[in-house]
Protein backbone atom coordinates (compact mmCIF):
# COMPACT_ATOMS: atom_id res chain seq x y z
CA UNK A 1 0.00 0.00 0.00
CA UNK A 2 1.22 3.28 -0.96
CA UNK A 3 2.20 5.45 2.13
CA UNK A 4 0.68 8.66 3.03
CA UNK A 5 2.78 11.34 4.02
CA UNK A 6 1.58 15.17 5.28
CA UNK A 7 3.84 18.14 5.03
CA UNK A 8 3.12 20.88 7.53
CA UNK A 9 4.45 24.50 6.18
CA UNK A 10 5.86 25.23 2.42
CA UNK A 11 9.32 26.87 3.66
CA UNK A 12 11.83 25.68 1.28
CA UNK A 13 12.45 22.16 3.65
CA UNK A 14 8.89 20.92 3.45
CA UNK A 15 8.82 21.65 -0.06
CA UNK A 16 11.71 19.64 -0.97
CA UNK A 17 10.81 16.83 1.06
CA UNK A 18 7.53 16.76 -0.21
CA UNK A 19 8.35 16.93 -4.15
CA UNK A 20 11.63 14.78 -3.79
CA UNK A 21 8.85 12.03 -1.55
CA UNK A 22 6.03 12.29 -3.80
CA UNK A 23 7.83 11.48 -7.27
CA UNK A 24 8.92 8.43 -5.65
CA UNK A 25 5.78 7.33 -5.16
CA UNK A 26 4.33 8.22 -2.15
CA UNK A 27 1.16 10.42 -1.26
CA UNK A 28 2.33 13.65 -0.44
CA UNK A 29 -0.59 16.39 0.99
CA UNK A 30 1.16 19.65 1.49
CA UNK A 31 -0.72 22.11 4.04
CA UNK A 32 0.15 25.56 4.10
CA UNK A 33 -1.20 28.24 6.54
CA UNK A 34 -0.69 31.25 4.64
CA UNK A 35 -1.95 32.52 1.37
CA UNK A 36 1.44 31.81 -0.29
CA UNK A 37 3.90 29.27 -0.71
CA UNK A 38 7.21 29.43 0.40
CA UNK A 39 7.62 30.98 4.00
CA UNK A 40 10.19 32.90 4.30
CA UNK A 41 10.89 33.01 0.76
CA UNK A 42 7.41 33.54 -0.40
CA UNK A 43 6.04 36.99 -1.82
CA UNK A 44 2.87 39.14 -1.94
CA UNK A 45 1.44 41.62 -4.24
CA UNK A 46 0.42 44.82 -4.20
CA UNK A 47 -1.77 45.80 -7.54
CA UNK A 48 1.17 45.44 -10.21
CA UNK A 49 4.04 44.19 -8.02
CA UNK A 50 5.33 41.78 -6.34
CA UNK A 51 7.49 41.80 -3.33
CA UNK A 52 9.63 39.09 -2.12
CA UNK A 53 8.95 38.72 2.12
CA UNK A 54 12.63 38.12 2.64
CA UNK A 55 15.15 35.40 0.78
CA UNK A 56 15.90 37.33 -2.43
CA UNK A 57 19.61 35.84 -3.12
CA UNK A 58 19.72 32.67 -4.75
CA UNK A 59 22.55 29.76 -4.42
CA UNK A 60 23.15 26.12 -5.67
CA UNK A 61 21.93 26.70 -9.10
CA UNK A 62 25.22 26.13 -10.32
CA UNK A 63 26.37 22.95 -12.06
CA UNK A 64 26.02 20.26 -8.77
CA UNK A 65 24.46 23.00 -6.53
CA UNK A 66 21.80 21.96 -4.38
CA UNK A 67 18.74 23.69 -5.95
CA UNK A 68 20.02 22.44 -9.34
CA UNK A 69 20.07 19.10 -8.66
CA UNK A 70 16.99 18.68 -7.14
CA UNK A 71 15.58 20.75 -9.93
CA UNK A 72 17.23 18.28 -12.85
CA UNK A 73 15.86 15.14 -10.54
CA UNK A 74 12.20 16.41 -10.53
CA UNK A 75 12.49 18.11 -14.07
CA UNK A 76 11.83 21.86 -12.82
CA UNK A 77 14.04 24.59 -14.38
CA UNK A 78 14.85 27.97 -13.00
CA UNK A 79 15.05 31.21 -14.65
CA UNK A 80 18.28 32.52 -12.92
CA UNK A 81 20.72 34.85 -13.54
CA UNK A 82 24.09 34.04 -12.53
CA UNK A 83 25.71 37.44 -10.73
CA UNK A 84 29.34 38.35 -11.37
CA UNK A 85 29.31 40.81 -8.49
CA UNK A 86 27.18 38.87 -5.61
CA UNK A 87 26.92 42.52 -3.86
CA UNK A 88 27.88 45.51 -3.17
CA UNK A 89 29.13 45.30 0.36
CA UNK A 90 29.08 49.25 1.97
CA UNK A 91 30.72 49.60 5.18
CA UNK A 92 30.81 53.89 5.90
CA UNK A 93 31.56 55.26 2.39
CA UNK A 94 33.51 52.56 1.38
CA UNK A 95 32.19 49.99 -1.50
CA UNK A 96 33.93 46.22 -1.42
CA UNK A 97 32.55 44.80 -4.68
CA UNK A 98 31.55 40.72 -3.91
CA UNK A 99 33.13 39.30 -6.76
CA UNK A 100 32.16 35.32 -7.71
CA UNK A 101 35.31 35.06 -9.49
CA UNK A 102 38.35 34.42 -6.60
CA UNK A 103 40.93 36.14 -8.38
CA UNK A 104 38.83 39.05 -9.07
CA UNK A 105 37.84 39.25 -5.58
CA UNK A 106 41.36 38.90 -4.43
CA UNK A 107 42.91 41.84 -6.37
CA UNK A 108 39.83 44.14 -4.99
CA UNK A 109 41.51 43.38 -1.50
CA UNK A 110 45.00 44.03 -3.13
CA UNK A 111 43.46 47.51 -4.46
CA UNK A 112 41.40 48.19 -1.22
CA UNK A 113 43.75 47.06 1.74
CA UNK A 114 47.28 47.35 -0.06
CA UNK A 115 49.11 46.86 3.72
CA UNK A 116 47.03 43.92 4.62
CA UNK A 117 46.46 42.21 1.12
CA UNK A 118 49.10 39.39 1.13
CA UNK A 119 47.43 38.32 5.24
CA UNK A 120 44.12 39.05 3.86
CA UNK A 121 44.64 36.97 0.27
CA UNK A 122 46.28 33.85 3.14
CA UNK A 123 43.12 34.19 4.76
CA UNK A 124 40.87 33.52 1.96
CA UNK A 125 43.13 30.83 0.23
CA UNK A 126 42.71 28.91 3.50
CA UNK A 127 39.13 29.12 4.33
CA UNK A 128 38.16 28.12 0.50
CA UNK A 129 40.63 25.23 0.80
CA UNK A 130 38.82 24.43 3.95
CA UNK A 131 35.12 25.04 2.26
CA UNK A 132 36.08 23.19 -0.78
CA UNK A 133 36.59 20.43 1.06
CA UNK A 134 33.35 20.05 3.32
CA UNK A 135 31.89 21.00 -0.30
CA UNK A 136 33.02 17.47 -1.11
CA UNK A 137 30.90 15.92 2.06
CA UNK A 138 28.02 18.38 1.39
CA UNK A 139 27.80 16.86 -1.92
CA UNK A 140 26.39 13.78 -0.47
CA UNK A 141 24.20 15.18 1.87
CA UNK A 142 25.87 14.05 5.11
CA UNK A 143 23.79 13.45 8.63
CA UNK A 144 25.57 14.77 11.57
CA UNK A 145 25.68 12.26 13.34
CA UNK A 146 25.31 9.45 11.12
CA UNK A 147 21.98 6.87 12.33
CA UNK A 148 21.66 4.67 9.43
CA UNK A 149 24.20 2.63 6.89
CA UNK A 150 22.73 5.13 4.23
CA UNK A 151 23.87 8.27 6.23
CA UNK A 152 27.40 6.58 6.99
CA UNK A 153 27.76 5.84 3.39
CA UNK A 154 26.46 9.26 2.93
CA UNK A 155 29.17 10.61 4.99
CA UNK A 156 31.99 8.13 4.13
CA UNK A 157 31.48 8.74 0.20
CA UNK A 158 32.24 12.49 0.93
CA UNK A 159 35.84 11.39 2.38
CA UNK A 160 39.48 12.68 0.64
CA UNK A 161 42.64 12.62 2.06
CA UNK A 162 41.82 16.11 1.95
CA UNK A 163 39.23 15.11 4.98
CA UNK A 164 41.94 14.86 7.33
CA UNK A 165 43.57 18.61 7.13
CA UNK A 166 39.71 19.48 8.64
CA UNK A 167 40.59 17.87 11.85
CA UNK A 168 42.90 20.58 13.35
CA UNK A 169 39.82 23.09 12.77
CA UNK A 170 37.40 21.48 14.51
CA UNK A 171 35.82 23.17 17.77
CA UNK A 172 36.86 26.33 16.71
CA UNK A 173 35.94 29.25 15.69
CA UNK A 174 36.33 31.32 12.58
CA UNK A 175 38.24 33.80 14.55
CA UNK A 176 40.77 31.17 15.07
CA UNK A 177 41.70 31.63 11.38
CA UNK A 178 41.51 35.81 11.70
CA UNK A 179 44.27 35.80 14.63
CA UNK A 180 45.91 33.73 12.85
CA UNK A 181 46.35 35.44 9.59
CA UNK A 182 46.66 38.90 12.04
CA UNK A 183 43.73 40.77 10.50
CA UNK A 184 42.12 41.29 13.97
CA UNK A 185 43.12 44.84 13.50
CA UNK A 186 42.07 45.12 9.59
CA UNK A 187 38.79 46.68 9.83
CA UNK A 188 36.93 47.16 6.65
CA UNK A 189 38.07 42.82 6.64
CA UNK A 190 36.33 42.03 9.81
CA UNK A 191 33.39 44.52 9.02
CA UNK A 192 33.75 42.86 5.39
CA UNK A 193 33.10 39.32 6.69
CA UNK A 194 31.01 39.97 9.79
CA UNK A 195 28.34 41.06 7.54
CA UNK A 196 28.84 38.46 5.43
CA UNK A 197 28.83 35.70 8.31
CA UNK A 198 25.55 37.96 9.78
CA UNK A 199 23.74 37.45 6.72
CA UNK A 200 24.20 33.43 6.24
CA UNK A 201 25.24 32.35 9.67
CA UNK A 202 23.52 34.76 11.78
CA UNK A 203 26.79 35.22 14.03
CA UNK A 204 29.89 37.02 13.36
CA UNK A 205 33.44 35.67 12.61
CA UNK A 206 34.37 35.24 16.42
CA UNK A 207 31.64 33.51 17.61
CA UNK A 208 31.02 31.43 14.10
CA UNK A 209 31.79 27.66 14.18
CA UNK A 210 34.64 27.09 11.97
CA UNK A 211 33.36 24.95 9.30
CA UNK A 212 29.92 26.37 8.70
CA UNK A 213 31.65 30.39 8.30
CA UNK A 214 34.31 28.84 5.58
CA UNK A 215 31.24 27.00 3.70
CA UNK A 216 29.69 30.41 4.04
CA UNK A 217 32.83 32.29 2.94
CA UNK A 218 33.47 30.17 0.04
CA UNK A 219 29.93 29.69 -1.68
CA UNK A 220 29.16 32.94 -3.60
CA UNK A 221 32.61 31.55 -5.33
CA UNK A 222 30.52 28.46 -6.56
CA UNK A 223 27.91 30.82 -7.65
CA UNK A 224 25.14 33.43 -6.70
CA UNK A 225 22.47 34.33 -8.55
CA UNK A 226 18.83 36.52 -9.18
CA UNK A 227 16.23 34.11 -9.56
CA UNK A 228 14.01 36.01 -12.14
CA UNK A 229 10.79 36.93 -10.58
CA UNK A 230 11.76 35.98 -7.25
CA UNK A 231 12.95 32.57 -5.22
CA UNK A 232 9.43 32.08 -4.30
CA UNK A 233 8.91 30.59 -8.27
CA UNK A 234 11.57 27.81 -7.18
CA UNK A 235 9.01 27.17 -4.07
CA UNK A 236 6.18 27.97 -6.89
CA UNK A 237 7.70 24.95 -9.13
CA UNK A 238 8.27 22.87 -6.24
CA UNK A 239 4.22 22.67 -5.34
CA UNK A 240 3.94 22.43 -9.06
CA UNK A 241 5.82 19.49 -9.00
CA UNK A 242 3.91 17.91 -6.05
CA UNK A 243 0.83 18.49 -7.90
CA UNK A 244 2.18 17.06 -11.29
CA UNK A 245 2.82 13.95 -9.61
CA UNK A 246 -0.12 13.62 -7.92
CA UNK A 247 -0.11 14.75 -4.72
CA UNK A 248 -2.70 17.73 -3.02
CA UNK A 249 -1.38 20.94 -1.79
CA UNK A 250 -3.78 22.89 0.09
CA UNK A 251 -3.61 26.82 0.86
CA UNK A 252 -4.79 28.64 3.37
CA UNK A 253 -4.93 25.21 5.70
CA UNK A 254 -3.45 26.05 9.62
CA UNK A 255 -2.38 22.95 10.87
CA UNK A 256 -4.16 23.04 14.51
CA UNK A 257 -2.78 19.72 16.29
CA UNK A 258 -1.04 16.95 15.11
CA UNK A 259 -1.92 13.20 17.25
CA UNK A 260 -0.03 9.97 17.23
CA UNK A 261 -2.86 7.06 17.56
CA UNK A 262 -2.66 4.23 15.25
CA UNK A 263 -1.70 6.39 12.53
CA UNK A 264 -1.09 9.86 12.67
CA UNK A 265 -4.10 12.36 12.63
CA UNK A 266 -3.34 15.57 11.28
CA UNK A 267 -6.50 18.65 11.72
CA UNK A 268 -6.75 22.63 10.03
CA UNK A 269 -8.02 25.14 10.95
CA UNK A 270 -10.89 24.05 9.23
CA UNK A 271 -12.20 20.73 11.15
CA UNK A 272 -10.92 18.34 7.85
CA UNK A 273 -8.61 15.33 9.23
CA UNK A 274 -6.14 13.70 7.40
CA UNK A 275 -4.55 10.45 7.80
CA UNK A 276 -0.60 9.77 7.32
CA UNK A 277 2.19 7.27 7.91
CA UNK A 278 4.75 10.33 8.23
CA UNK A 279 4.46 13.81 9.22
CA UNK A 280 6.86 16.30 8.36
CA UNK A 281 7.01 19.27 10.95
CA UNK A 282 8.56 22.36 8.47
CA UNK A 283 7.73 24.80 11.24
CA UNK A 284 10.24 26.45 13.64
CA UNK A 285 11.12 24.65 17.32
CA UNK A 286 9.21 27.27 18.53
CA UNK A 287 5.79 26.35 17.19
CA UNK A 288 6.18 22.42 17.92
CA UNK A 289 4.29 22.38 21.35
CA UNK A 290 1.13 23.83 19.90
CA UNK A 291 0.90 21.49 17.68
CA UNK A 292 1.75 18.04 19.05
CA UNK A 293 -0.43 16.24 21.42
CA UNK A 294 1.01 16.14 24.80
CA UNK A 295 2.50 12.63 24.64
CA UNK A 296 4.41 12.43 21.70
CA UNK A 297 5.86 16.31 23.05
CA UNK A 298 7.35 14.95 25.55
CA UNK A 299 9.17 12.11 23.78
CA UNK A 300 10.89 14.65 21.54
CA UNK A 301 11.51 17.13 24.01
CA UNK A 302 14.93 16.58 24.83
CA UNK A 303 16.19 16.15 21.52
CA UNK A 304 14.92 19.93 20.68
CA UNK A 305 17.74 20.59 22.34
CA UNK A 306 15.93 23.66 24.66
CA UNK A 307 16.02 25.78 21.48
CA UNK A 308 12.09 26.32 21.43
CA UNK A 309 12.77 30.22 22.27
CA UNK A 310 12.23 32.54 19.16
CA UNK A 311 14.85 34.94 20.96
CA UNK A 312 17.48 32.40 20.36
CA UNK A 313 17.33 33.48 17.00
CA UNK A 314 17.43 37.11 15.06
CA UNK A 315 14.49 39.07 14.08
CA UNK A 316 14.11 41.35 11.15
CA UNK A 317 12.52 44.13 10.49
CA UNK A 318 11.94 44.75 6.24
CA UNK A 319 11.05 47.39 4.37
CA UNK A 320 9.24 46.93 0.56
CA UNK A 321 9.70 49.43 -1.54
CA UNK A 322 8.00 49.83 -5.77
CA UNK A 323 10.23 52.84 -7.21
CA UNK A 324 10.30 54.28 -10.26
CA UNK A 325 12.82 53.27 -11.92
CA UNK A 326 14.00 56.52 -13.48
CA UNK A 327 15.22 56.65 -9.94
CA UNK A 328 18.02 53.66 -10.09
CA UNK A 329 21.45 54.83 -11.45
CA UNK A 330 22.29 53.09 -14.24
CA UNK A 331 25.01 50.63 -13.37
CA UNK A 332 23.49 50.11 -10.12
CA UNK A 333 24.04 46.37 -8.72
CA UNK A 334 21.42 44.15 -7.39
CA UNK A 335 21.90 43.60 -3.97
CA UNK A 336 23.77 46.02 -1.43
CA UNK A 337 25.15 45.15 1.83
CA UNK A 338 24.89 48.12 4.24
CA UNK A 339 26.97 49.26 7.21
CA UNK A 340 25.94 52.40 7.53
CA UNK A 341 28.53 53.61 10.81
CA UNK A 342 31.32 51.00 10.75
CA UNK A 343 32.11 51.38 14.68
CA UNK A 344 28.90 50.22 15.34
CA UNK A 345 27.39 46.64 15.63
CA UNK A 346 26.27 45.12 12.55
CA UNK A 347 22.46 45.02 13.29
CA UNK A 348 19.31 47.07 13.48
CA UNK A 349 19.70 50.53 11.86
CA UNK A 350 23.02 50.41 11.37
CA UNK A 351 23.27 47.12 8.76
CA UNK A 352 20.94 45.37 5.89
CA UNK A 353 20.87 44.04 3.27
CA UNK A 354 19.02 45.63 -0.40
CA UNK A 355 17.85 43.74 -2.86
CA UNK A 356 16.51 45.15 -6.12
CA UNK A 357 14.88 43.97 -9.01
CA UNK A 358 16.64 43.92 -12.32
CA UNK A 359 15.53 46.17 -14.62
CA UNK A 360 13.07 44.78 -17.19
CA UNK A 361 11.75 42.01 -14.73
CA UNK A 362 8.15 42.06 -15.02
CA UNK A 363 7.27 39.30 -12.96
CA UNK A 364 8.60 41.94 -10.18
CA UNK A 365 7.21 45.39 -11.74
CA UNK A 366 5.63 46.38 -14.37
CA UNK A 367 7.78 48.73 -17.06
CA UNK A 368 8.93 51.97 -15.70
CA UNK A 369 9.26 50.48 -12.02
CA UNK A 370 11.51 48.25 -9.74
CA UNK A 371 10.59 46.69 -6.29
CA UNK A 372 12.80 46.42 -3.44
CA UNK A 373 13.42 44.00 -0.36
CA UNK A 374 15.16 45.85 2.67
CA UNK A 375 15.73 43.59 5.62
CA UNK A 376 17.76 43.96 9.01
CA UNK A 377 18.42 41.75 11.93
CA UNK A 378 17.16 42.50 15.21
CA UNK A 379 16.60 41.81 18.33
CA UNK A 380 13.67 40.19 19.51
CA UNK A 381 13.78 41.68 23.41
CA UNK A 382 14.31 44.79 22.36
CA UNK A 383 10.66 45.09 20.25
CA UNK A 384 8.21 43.38 23.08
CA UNK A 385 6.38 46.50 23.90
CA UNK A 386 4.37 48.92 21.35
CA UNK A 387 6.42 51.45 22.26
CA UNK A 388 10.03 49.91 21.80
CA UNK A 389 7.96 48.47 18.40
CA UNK A 390 7.26 51.88 17.06
CA UNK A 391 10.31 53.51 18.17
CA UNK A 392 12.65 51.34 16.64
CA UNK A 393 10.77 51.04 13.21
CA UNK A 394 11.06 54.53 12.97
CA UNK A 395 14.80 54.36 13.41
CA UNK A 396 15.39 51.82 10.97
CA UNK A 397 12.90 53.10 8.11
CA UNK A 398 14.61 56.48 8.63
CA UNK A 399 18.04 55.22 8.14
CA UNK A 400 17.45 52.66 4.59
CA UNK A 401 15.55 55.66 3.33
CA UNK A 402 18.87 58.27 3.73
CA UNK A 403 21.02 55.63 2.68
CA UNK A 404 18.87 55.24 -0.18
CA UNK A 405 18.40 59.17 -1.14
CA UNK A 406 22.97 58.39 -1.36
CA UNK A 407 22.51 55.22 -3.25
CA UNK A 408 20.08 57.11 -5.48
CA UNK A 409 20.72 60.55 -5.90
CA UNK A 410 17.84 62.32 -7.74
CA UNK A 411 15.53 60.12 -5.96
CA UNK A 412 12.46 62.14 -4.67
CA UNK A 413 8.99 61.09 -2.59
CA UNK A 414 7.25 61.37 -6.67
CA UNK A 415 9.34 57.86 -7.00
CA UNK A 416 7.65 56.02 -4.52
CA UNK A 417 4.80 54.01 -5.04
CA UNK A 418 4.91 51.91 -2.21
CA UNK A 419 6.70 51.90 0.97
CA UNK A 420 5.94 49.16 3.29
CA UNK A 421 7.21 47.46 6.79
CA UNK A 422 7.09 44.39 8.46
CA UNK A 423 8.57 43.60 11.73
CA UNK A 424 8.57 40.37 14.39
CA UNK A 425 4.34 40.31 14.58
CA UNK A 426 4.14 40.32 10.68
CA UNK A 427 6.50 37.77 10.13
CA UNK A 428 4.73 35.65 12.95
CA UNK A 429 1.40 36.01 11.20
CA UNK A 430 2.09 35.62 7.69
CA UNK A 431 4.53 33.09 7.70
CA UNK A 432 3.64 31.40 11.62
CA UNK A 433 7.63 32.39 12.96
CA UNK A 434 6.27 32.38 16.59
CA UNK A 435 7.87 35.12 18.41
CA UNK A 436 9.04 36.46 15.06
CA UNK A 437 12.57 34.36 15.14
CA UNK A 438 13.94 33.59 11.79
CA UNK A 439 16.64 32.63 9.40
CA UNK A 440 17.98 29.68 11.71
CA UNK A 441 19.98 29.62 14.78
CA UNK A 442 23.05 31.78 14.75
CA UNK A 443 25.91 28.99 13.68
CA UNK A 444 28.23 29.20 16.68
CA UNK A 445 29.57 25.99 18.18
CA UNK A 446 26.58 25.54 20.53
CA UNK A 447 24.44 25.37 17.10
CA UNK A 448 25.94 23.98 14.64
CA UNK A 449 27.25 20.42 13.26
CA UNK A 450 26.44 17.87 16.42
CA UNK A 451 24.43 20.54 18.51
CA UNK A 452 22.32 21.24 15.89
CA UNK A 453 18.53 19.63 16.51
CA UNK A 454 18.08 16.41 14.17
CA UNK A 455 15.67 16.08 11.27
CA UNK A 456 14.73 12.76 12.96
CA UNK A 457 12.57 12.31 15.99
CA UNK A 458 12.48 9.54 17.92
CA UNK A 459 8.75 9.12 17.23
CA UNK A 460 8.30 6.41 14.42
CA UNK A 461 7.32 8.35 11.28
CA UNK A 462 7.50 11.96 12.46
CA UNK A 463 10.29 14.33 10.85
CA UNK A 464 11.17 18.10 11.21
CA UNK A 465 13.10 19.81 8.91
CA UNK A 466 13.53 23.72 8.25
CA UNK A 467 15.82 26.46 9.12
CA UNK A 468 16.00 25.34 12.85
CA UNK A 469 17.43 22.06 11.78
CA UNK A 470 20.91 20.41 10.90
CA UNK A 471 22.39 21.64 8.79
CA UNK A 472 20.31 24.99 9.94
CA UNK A 473 20.76 28.79 8.11
CA UNK A 474 19.01 30.24 5.67
CA UNK A 475 17.34 28.87 2.54
CA UNK A 476 20.48 26.17 1.57
CA UNK A 477 20.53 24.81 4.73
CA UNK A 478 16.49 24.26 4.80
CA UNK A 479 16.34 23.06 1.78
CA UNK A 480 19.30 20.71 2.81
CA UNK A 481 17.25 19.14 6.04
CA UNK A 482 14.34 18.68 3.47
CA UNK A 483 16.53 16.28 1.38
CA UNK A 484 17.31 14.32 4.72
CA UNK A 485 13.90 13.85 5.58
CA UNK A 486 13.07 12.74 2.28
CA UNK A 487 15.88 10.26 2.01
CA UNK A 488 15.21 8.65 5.25
CA UNK A 489 11.50 8.21 4.64
CA UNK A 490 12.41 6.48 1.61
CA UNK A 491 15.61 4.77 2.11
CA UNK A 492 16.62 5.96 -1.25
CA UNK A 493 19.89 8.77 -2.42
CA UNK A 494 16.73 10.39 -4.42
CA UNK A 495 19.06 13.42 -5.81
C1 LIG B 1 14.34 38.83 5.81
C2 LIG B 1 14.98 37.54 5.36
C3 LIG B 1 15.87 37.56 4.30
C4 LIG B 1 16.47 36.38 3.87
N1 LIG B 1 17.29 36.41 2.78
C5 LIG B 1 17.79 35.25 2.30
C6 LIG B 1 18.49 35.25 1.06
O1 LIG B 1 18.65 36.28 0.42
N2 LIG B 1 18.94 34.05 0.61
C7 LIG B 1 18.73 32.87 1.29
O2 LIG B 1 19.16 31.82 0.83
N3 LIG B 1 18.04 32.85 2.45
C8 LIG B 1 17.56 34.01 2.95
N4 LIG B 1 16.80 33.99 4.09
C9 LIG B 1 16.59 32.72 4.81
C10 LIG B 1 15.51 31.85 4.18
O3 LIG B 1 14.46 32.61 3.66
C11 LIG B 1 14.93 30.90 5.19
O4 LIG B 1 15.95 30.36 6.00
C12 LIG B 1 14.19 29.75 4.54
O5 LIG B 1 13.36 30.21 3.50
C13 LIG B 1 13.40 29.04 5.61
O6 LIG B 1 12.76 27.91 5.09
P1 LIG B 1 12.04 26.87 6.02
O7 LIG B 1 11.97 25.60 5.27
O8 LIG B 1 12.69 26.85 7.35
O9 LIG B 1 10.55 27.34 6.20
P2 LIG B 1 9.78 28.72 6.45
O10 LIG B 1 10.21 29.69 5.44
O11 LIG B 1 9.79 29.08 7.87
O12 LIG B 1 8.32 28.26 6.05
C14 LIG B 1 7.53 27.47 6.89
C15 LIG B 1 6.12 27.50 6.37
O13 LIG B 1 5.32 26.75 7.24
C16 LIG B 1 4.07 27.37 7.39
N5 LIG B 1 3.48 26.92 8.65
C17 LIG B 1 3.92 27.15 9.92
N6 LIG B 1 3.09 26.63 10.81
C18 LIG B 1 2.11 26.02 10.10
C19 LIG B 1 0.96 25.30 10.46
N7 LIG B 1 0.61 25.09 11.74
N8 LIG B 1 0.17 24.80 9.48
C20 LIG B 1 0.49 24.98 8.18
N9 LIG B 1 1.56 25.69 7.78
C21 LIG B 1 2.36 26.19 8.74
C22 LIG B 1 4.39 28.84 7.38
O14 LIG B 1 3.27 29.62 7.04
C23 LIG B 1 5.50 28.90 6.34
O15 LIG B 1 5.00 29.16 5.06
C24 LIG B 1 16.19 35.16 4.54
C25 LIG B 1 15.30 35.14 5.61
C26 LIG B 1 14.70 36.31 6.02
C27 LIG B 1 13.72 36.27 7.15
Amino acid sequence: MTEKVVVVGSGFAGLTAGALLQKEGYEVTLLEAAAEWGGCAGKFRRKNFTFPVGATLGMGFEENGLHRKINDSLSIHSDVLPLETVMDVRIGDRVFPYFTERSRFLSMWEKEEPVDALRIMNFFNEVWRIGQSLRKHMLHYPVLPPKSIQELQALLRGFSPMSVTLIPYLGRTLGFLVKKHRLEECHSFIHFINGVLMDSMQTTADKCELMMGATALDIYHHGAFYVRGGLFRVAEDLVSSIKENGGIAKKPREVVSIQKKDHWVISDHRGNEYKADHVVMNVPLSNIKTLLDEKTYREIQPSLKKKEDPTKQWGTFTTYLAIKDEAVPREMNLFHQVMVNPKLEPSGANHFFMSLSEKGDHLRASAGFRTMTVSTHINLNEWQTQEQYEQQSKVILNSVTSKLKQLMPGIDDDHFMYEITGGPRAWERFVKRQGGGVGGFPQTKENALWNAVQHRTKVDGLWLCGDNIFPGAGSIGATSSGVHVARSISGKKLV
